[in-house]
This record gives C-alpha cells, structure tokens and sequence, in this order.
C-alpha cells in the first residue's frame, strides 16, 4: 500500500454496523464506534446499500477522500463460506431467503467499485487480536481466539492468516467436542447446543450454554438464589454481576466455562501449537479481578507440555466492540502485501 492510501474496516451486525479506517503506518483514525442501521432485516440491497453508507461516513467523518481507499475488509455473522456467500441454509442473522446462498462479498464489491475482503465476525476478532497482540511480528506468529458472547465464537491463526478451510468452515471452535469427565457434577446433566451435539465448547462457554444447560442446572442446587426469582435469559445476563461480586454459584458456571476453554486450547496445543490463545467477549468487559481470575482459570485448565508452557503466552482481547470493524481492516491490509 502507497503511503498516502488507507484501508477500510466494515463490521456488519444484525441491526448495526461499525467501520474504521486505517492508514498506511497502521494507526486507526477511528476511535469511537459508529452505530449505522444494518437493514439486514430489509434484505440484501438494503443491507449493501447500508455498509456502502457507512463507509463514506466513515470516510467523510475521518476527513478521508474516497480514492486513497486501497482496499476494503467486511465481516458479518456467519455461517458463510470463505469468500463470503451466506450459507445455503440461511443463518440466524439471514432469515428471509433472498440472503439463503447471497454473496454479500462480490455485491459490496460491485456497489463501491473496491477490492472486498471477507470474514465472518468470529475470524475478524480472531485476526485482530492477532495482530494488536503480535504487531510487527503478526505475520509470523500463530494463535486461537476463543470469544465468549451469545455463542462462541473465535477463529484460528496460522503464520497471521486466518485458517478457512476447505469449504469455509475451519475455526468453528464452539461445536468441537470436549472431554467432559471431571468437568461435571456427579448428577449434572450433559450439556447440550442448537448445533445438536452434546458436550462440545458452545454448549458450556456462551450465553446460550448459560440459560440452557449451566444455570438451570446450578439454581438447582442454591435454590435460594436471587436469581431463582428471574426469568432465565435476565438471569443469564445478570450473571456476571454476580461473578464480579464473588457469588459461589456464579463462580461455579464461569468455572465450568473456563475449564471448557482450557479443554479447548488443549486440543489447541496438541494441533497448530499456536504461540498465543486469546480470551474474549463480555468476560473481558467485567472488572479486571474477575477478567484475570478467568484468564487464570483457562490456564490453568489448558494442559501444555513445558516446551509449549515456556513459548505460549494468555491474554485477554481487548476492544470487542472495535475488533470486528478492525479485525477487517487488518484483513484488507494484509490481503495488499
Ligand atoms: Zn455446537
């Protein structure tokens, strides 16, 4: 990339989008996030018209003039392929089916007249968290993101490339199954995940695995908690509060989820061996006692041998509002090198 030309970020969400832009000495000009309707729900041409706006106010906000954009990375919830066709089946954020096998990659594309770049949100984080942690040194490095939110999502990074896969479908870390002997109670029932599996990461360490499997399970045995009195999804949501304040319980599920991830980077360690594996989500935007006690917890379960222990590193990701939007950004950059 010239001197003077910028790379643009766009993080499509279900009803909002952000963006950022980067210039060519790797400094973000964007500091704030911008809220822009998404329009996804008004199907494609809406929602392409959407992200096309929200780059030129992005631009025109940051004082920035179209034709120094090299480049362009998009992210958006998944599942879709590699190169950006929304799943045949649709998804959750893509019900109406004239999303169902969309390429929102090639549409962008056309409508602004710019090399696109895509990936869904969960390797968009994953990249950046990369590439903030490793800087200079990103493109030799490798790492695994595992970013706790409604699911869980993350990504795999080898040598600062995201791992696609195949068919686009690498990097799914939430429904790889776990070893769940000593990770239960005696009586607790196995979790359970939309995917249909049983026991894989998902099912204990999102939101989705809180209301569904972990808390129902744990209000059974303190009947007497104040959360027994709220219906299940507030509950979940409240939950962290209780985690920050040291609740017993509450530190029973998040337990149980980092010991989920360390199980997770285990079989991590034992397949790319990556040099660091990364944390995020809303756990990371708790107090920073509760974040590190996470972090030490995954750690803590995560099973190296001393070679690997010496080299790898634990970090929290930092940011999970931006990243999407400059995990993208990152991705348009490294795609000019
Ligand atoms: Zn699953």
């Amino acid at each position: 990339m010239d001197a003077d030309q910028v790379v643009v970020g766009i993080d499509n969400g279900a009803t909002k989008n952000n963006a950022t832009v980067l210039d060519a000495s790797g400094r973000f000009l964007v500091d704030r996030m911008y809220e822009i309707p998404s329009r996804v729900g008004d199907g494609p041409d809406a929602a392409i018209e959407a992200m096309a706006e929200t780059m030129e106010l992005v631009l025109s906000e940051t004082g920035t003039a179209p034709e120094r954009v090299a480049a362009v990375g998009l992210d958006t919830p998944g599942p879709a392929s590699a190169d950006g066709v929304i799943s045949v089946k649709g998804a959750t954020n893509f019900s109406q089916a004239a999303w169902w096998g969309y390429d929102v990659r090639s549409a962008l594309e056309t409508r602004i007249g710019l090399p696109v770049v895509y990936n869904n949100d969960g390797n968009a984080a994953a990249l950046y968290a990369h590439y903030v942690h490793f800087g200079a040194d990103a493109p030799a490095r490798s790492s695994v993101s595992a970013i706790v939110g409604t699911g869980l999502g993350g990504g795999v990074i080898e040598a600062g490339s995201v791992i696609r896969g195949a068919s686009g479908q690498a990097g799914e870390l939430g429904h790889v199954q776990i070893f769940t002997d000593g990770l239960l109670a005696a009586d607790q029932p196995m979790p359970t995940c939309n995917c249909g599996n049983s026991g894989d990461v998902e099912s204990f360490a999102s939101l989705t695995g809180i209301v569904r499997n972990l808390l129902p399970y744990w209000l059974t045995r303190h009947p007497d908690h104040p959360l027994a009195a709220v219906p299940i999804v507030q509950a979940a949501k409240e939950l962290r509060t209780f985690g920050v304040d040291g609740d017993e319980m509450a530190l029973k599920v998040f337990e149980q989820q980092a010991a989920a991830l360390g199980r997770l980077f285990t079989i991590a360690a034992n397949f790319t061996d990556p040099s660091a594996y990364f944390v995020g989500g809303g756990v990371v935007e708790a107090a920073p006692h509760f974040s590190q006690w996470f972090l030490e917890r995954v750690r803590a379960d995560t099973t190296l041998r001393e070679e690997q222990a010496a080299v790898a590193t634990f970090a929290l990701v930092a940011d999970r509002d931006m990243a999407g939007a400059r995990g993208s950004a990152f991705a348009a950059l490294a795609s000019l090198a």
